[in-house]
């Protein structure tokens, strides 16, 4: 199963390593053919090369467009070597086999994402390299195939062990590779087009991607993982740039993701809002007048989750922020800016990593999430549904007070980016107790009036979800988790609407006088 290596053909785009690879070739007594471009850099490396419009009788045409696509090239590759037809054919038209190509391709990758423009990416497809890529690869059985400056020395290693030949083994191998490598660069290419033509489909989304980084690990020790970006123009820790601090990890991530997210509801025009995360669920989200104010309230929420947390500011973070921020052990903040002052203040903490991401992203943009399930992949629109574009509608008799109002809206707002279920409890456009993830809204709403009482215990005050208001992400579907709700003190609710028993939630509504208003949206995040 070997083959004795005599003629290679070389078409490399990235010239790493090639000349060294190419005399060692040489010294084997192995032919080189080349097009112009590695031709040259072959001939100025004092090696002796053909070039293939020799071997083709035909030159090299359009701008290079036209250099390979040429039957005494792929007939050269796809010849059965051992098929009486094939070698008539072969004699007949004076092709010569070829034994082993070393290719890559025109870098449509870092010209698309180097900032490439239209014209200069189209012409960076290559087109007579995955031809020829492809066709060698399928005739494995007699040719070897090379497209990573990385198996130059292992293909080198091989022909020493084997005298000149490479194995079955090897060659099969190196096939593998070539396709994934054309599939790769084929799939490069259409999500740039989706992209450009903004007609994105859920495959190039879910599957698309260009690897940014390799983590450490997964979301446990023993997982594996890499953060592959799409592209997508939104602010967020994708794109964001860092600052300082060691790599993300896959959970930070994650919850640094939440985080901005969540932020992003908040217009920064309006309001400085903070949220703090942990294990992608807030534990304290706050507006205020400045970003040390809002973080403030959102750290009294729950003090003690807050610990070791990932901070999300939705405006530049000033030096009075940073001061506060730094007082506790704090992973990650992530903001559209940082002033000098604030830099320099977080700077003294090496090991916090800060993200400046440009801008808030806008919670209303369309796009796709997706999520792995066993052998399949969820794909769906984005969550981009707002409060602000809903139609509230009153359902009980006593209607919310202004300040309830925006603190419904403030605690619904919050609820969209907490998993389900959801329960959040607030006051004065800050979060005071969030339950998150329960099986039972029930649950999610006494676990959320208990940090209350625990976060005012600490403070040595009343439970701050005396006189707040309730988000709920889905409809109550009995009036039990409401009345939690009221027991722990809350006076108005806001909640999609829309179970069986919206009658009996809202009659037990009014019997304590509370005010409630249906969404008609639900939230669920899971
Ligand atoms: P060179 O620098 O040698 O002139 O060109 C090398 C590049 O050309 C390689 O990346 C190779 O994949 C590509 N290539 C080889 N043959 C053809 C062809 O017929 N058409 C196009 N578009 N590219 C080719």
């Amino acid at each position: 199963d070997l083959v004795p290596i005599r003629r290679a053909l070389i078409s490399v785009s990235d010239k790493t390593g090639i000349a060294a690879f190419a005399r060692a070739l040489a010294d084997r007594n192995v032919e080189l053919v080349s097009t112009g471009g590695t031709a040259a850099t072959l001939a100025k490396e004092g090696l002796s090369v053909r070039d293939v419009s020799e071997l083709t009788g035909f030159p090299e045409i359009m701008d290079g467009r036209v250099k390979t696509l040429h039957p005494s090239v792929h007939g050269g590759l796809l010849g059965i070597r051992d098929d009486a037809e094939h070698k008539a054919a072969m004699d007949e038209h004076a092709i010569q086999p070829i034994d082993l190509v070393i290719i890559n391709l025109y870098p449509f990758e870092e010209v698309r994402f180097g900032g490439g423009d239209y014209a200069a990416t189209v012409e960076n497809i290559d087109i007579g390299g995955p031809a020829m890529l492809r066709a060698a690869a399928k005739n494995h059985a007699y040719v070897a195939v090379v497209t990573d400056p990385a198996d130059y020395e292992k293909v080198l290693a091989a022909l020493g062990e084997n005298d000149g030949a490479l194995p079955y083994r090897l060659r099969q191998e190196l096939a593998a590779k070539a396709y994934a490598r054309t599939a790769a660069y084929d799939a490069a290419i259409s999500q740039w087009f989706a992209e450009t033509l903004s007609v994105p489909t859920p495959e190039w989304r879910a599957f698309g991607g260009r690897l940014k980084q390799v983590m450490r690990y997964g979301e446990n020790p023993h997982q594996e993982a890499g953060f592959y970006v799409t592209g997508e123009q939104r602010p967020g820790v994708a794109t964001a740039h860092q600052v300082q601090g060691k790599q993300l990890s896959y959970n930070n991530i994650n919850d640094t993701d939440a985080a901005f997210e969540l932020v992003s509801e908040f217009d920064p025009e309006k309001s400085a809002a903070v949220a703090i995360i942990k294990h992608a669920n807030p534990c304290g989200v706050a507006e205020g007048t400045s970003l040390a104010e809002a973080y403030r309230k959102a750290l009294a929420c729950d003090p003690v989750s807050a610990f070791g947390g990932i901070v999300a500011l939705n405006r530049m973070l000033d030096a009075e922020a940073a001061e506060e921020i730094a007082k506790i052990f704090t992973e990650v903040i992530i903001a559209p800016d940082a002033s000098e002052e604030a830099r320099a203040l977080i700077a003294a903490k090496k090991n916090l990593r800060l993200l400046l991401t440009g801008g808030v992203a806008d919670s209303r943009q369309p796009g796709l999430t997706a999520k792995t399930v066993a052998g399949g992949l969820l794909v769906q629109t984005r969550d981009n549904g707002t409060v602000d574009d809903l139609e509230l509608r009153v359902v009980t008799k006593r209607a919310p007070s202004e300040k309830e109002m925006a603190d419904l809206r403030f605690a619904f707002r919050i609820a969209k980016h907490v998993k389900s279920n959801a329960i959040v409890y607030a006051k004065d456009l800050a979060t005071v107790g969030i339950g998150a993830g329960q099986m039972s809204r029930v649950d999610s709403a006494r676990i959320a009036a208990r940090k209350a009482e625990d976060a005012a215990e600490a403070a040595g005050g009343a439970p701050l979800t005396k006189g707040s208001v309730v988000a709920s992400d889905a409809f109550f579907p009995f009036a039990d988790g409401l009345l939690s709700a009221v027991e722990a003190g809350a006076t108005a609710v806001i909640q999609p609407g829309g179970s069986m028993r919206d009658e009996e939630v809202i009659a037990a509504a009014d019997e304590h006088g509370i005010a409630m208003v249906f969404t008609g949206m639900r939230h669920f995040r899971h």
